[in-house]
């Protein structure tokens, strides 16, 4: 089995173990990951994970909390991908809540 196969399935145990939305800093953390180096890795892996999970475990979803600005409250609906946006379009502030992952039943 490859790295890149036992960090993903830590990641799905990590999401299905807990009770509230993780973001990728949180889930860095947990696996024992410097979250600021690996924050960017830790958004592919779910973008794969969640592929893997629509197709091999029927009936659950991962889902994204999309990030949203702590200044003026937009909310980033619309991302192609998960990844934390560096500034907000409507007010510029780059306080910017990180999106946060759960699995769950459809
Ligand atoms: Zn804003």
């Amino acid at each position: 089995m490859s790295a890149e196969g036992t960090i993903r399935e830590r990641i799905l145990k990590l999401l299905l173990q807990s009770s509230r939305p993780l973001s990728a800093a949180e889930i860095a953390t947990e696996l024992g990951l410097d979250p600021r180096r690996a924050e960017r890795d830790i958004y592919e892996h779910l973008r794969h994970l969640a592929k893997t999970v629509k197709r091999r475990v029927p009936g659950y979803r991962i889902y994204m909390v999309p990030p949203t600005c702590l200044s003026c409250g937009y909310v980033f609906s619309n991302l192609d991908k998960p990844r934390k946006p560096s500034k907000c379009p409507r007010c510029r502030s780059q306080r910017i809540a990180p999106p946060r992952f759960y699995l769950s039943r459809e």
